[in-house]
């Protein structure tokens, strides 16, 4: 069965096309700036073998139709491509950011299931519109060729109301949904399934905290395989310290910031969103950068490291006291993954709770590959998981495609 993922955000189309027979990945590649000046695409064919080929191109692209009409053209060109044509495909997967509380699984796309994407846009103003633009266009493009929707927010719907219910009024949360839904939910369910398979057991007997870092951060409590707990909520600023996101902060801090400072609720957004995180407190956004100038002895990226793995540390603390019994921590994405400083700061104090890192396995992970950094007294085991979101779009559209 060949399925092509498609993450179409507001402004960019990334792709990937596998083979779920051996789970080969045939090709991947993005467009981007779609609409803007400097639109252009990079398209690689055979990923991760000898005949891997990379082309790209800056040309104009004006919009999702024409960024997906390029992709269908690279997937099936003479020098490009990797399949004859489009009848190939089996079915295609969307990355859809919000599903609400209408959508807790994924689902075939039909026109209720594009009405139900669309009436979740005022949750996801700038995400959906992009999923939809996707969803419409390969309609347009690959009639008869099923589309299944995947959601960033479906696996955090099992969520207990105490986990998601914010302590605002009540009519609030009936007449607007204002709740929290938590986003990243496709890695955090991969991660889980991962963890998993590597304690040798199945997901429902898997309680774990899964910890996304990237530039996007997010953390989820997972017991006997389901989510009990998120970081992000109503929208994805709430939680951890992120690249540009504040995460958590006081909520009174818009009125004091409207009354000192004359900012509209717009420039707080903006500020929280796009000027904080790691870049408001030091004035860079990725991890290597601040790693860097923390090495040449600055202070400022040292305290925006501080203060990054601290809400890692008390999210850990967090979960560990609704879990049961945790049986892994397992960090992921971008941060996760190859931040050894990150891991070992962000466990630190937490030997009390019976998590120890082991120096040496933490330093040593291997690129790409599981691999076990507790130490053999650690209580609970610690992991570090690639994440691979395009993967478990696959495997779930390519699920919902066998059994209907
Ligand atoms: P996204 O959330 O966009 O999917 P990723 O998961 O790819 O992002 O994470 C991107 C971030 O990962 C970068 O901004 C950078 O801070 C961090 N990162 C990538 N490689 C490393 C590394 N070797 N060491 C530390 N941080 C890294």
């Amino acid at each position: 069965m060949i399925i092509l993922v498609l993450n179409s955000g507001s402004s960019s189309v990334k792709y990937q096309l596998l083979e779920m027979q051996d789970k080969t990945l045939l090709a991947s590649g993005l467009v981007e700036r779609i609409g803007q000046s400097g639109s252009a695409y990079k398209h690689e064919r055979l990923p991760g073998t000898d005949t891997s080929q990379v082309f790209s191109n800056e040309q104009d692209i004006p919009d999702h139709s024409t960024a997906l009409d390029l992709v269908v053209k690279l997937i099936t060109g003479e020098q490009t491509g990797v399949i004859k044509d489009v009848s190939s495909i089996n079915g295609i997967g969307h990355r859809i950011v919000h599903g609400g509380e209408d959508f807790n699984t994924p689902i075939l796309v039909d026109d209720d299931v594009v009405e139900g994407i669309r009436a979740q846009i005022p949750l996801a103003p700038l995400h959906n519109p992009g999923g939809l633009a996707g969803i419409e266009t390969a309609k347009r493009l690959m009639p008869g060729i099923p589309n299944v929707a995947v959601f960033d927010t479906a696996f955090h719907q099992t969520m207990p109301p105490e986990a998601y219910r914010m302590a605002i009024p009540a009519e609030l949360y009936s007449e607007l949904k204002i709740r929290r839904y938590g986003f990243h939910g496709t890695s955090h369910l991969y991660v889980a399934k991962q963890c998993a398979a590597t304690l040798g057991q199945t997901l429902e007997q898997t309680s774990c905290i899964t910890v996304h870092l990237g530039n996007g951060c997010s953390m989820a409590a997972v017991k006997q395989g389901r989510c009990v707990d998120t970081s992000m909520g109503l929208t994805p600023l709430a939680g951890l310290v992120m690249g540009t996101r504040s995460g958590d902060v006081d909520p009174a801090l818009h009125a004091f910031l409207t009354d000192k400072k004359g900012y509209s609720i717009q420039d707080i957004d903006n500020l929280l969103n796009k000027k904080s995180g790691l870049l408001g407190l030091c004035g860079d956004n990725d991890m290597r950068d601040i790693h860097a100038r923390i090495d040449k002895g600055d202070s400022d990226a040292e305290l925006a490291l501080k203060i990054f793995c601290r809400r890692v540390t008390q999210y850990i603390g967090q979960y560990m006291a609704i879990l049961d019994k945790t049986q892994a921590i397992c960090f992921t994405a971008g941060v996760g993954e190859n931040d050894e400083r990150v891991r070992e700061l962000s466990c630190a104090t937490l030997s009390g709770l019976g998590v120890v890192l082991d120096k040496k396995r933490n330093q040593e992970v291997r690129r790409g590959e599981i691999c076990e950094i507790s130490s053999p007294e650690s209580r609970v085991k610690v992991l570090v998981i690639p994440t691979n979101e395009e993967l478990e779009i696959a495997t779930q559209t390519a699920q919902v495609l066998s059994s209907s």
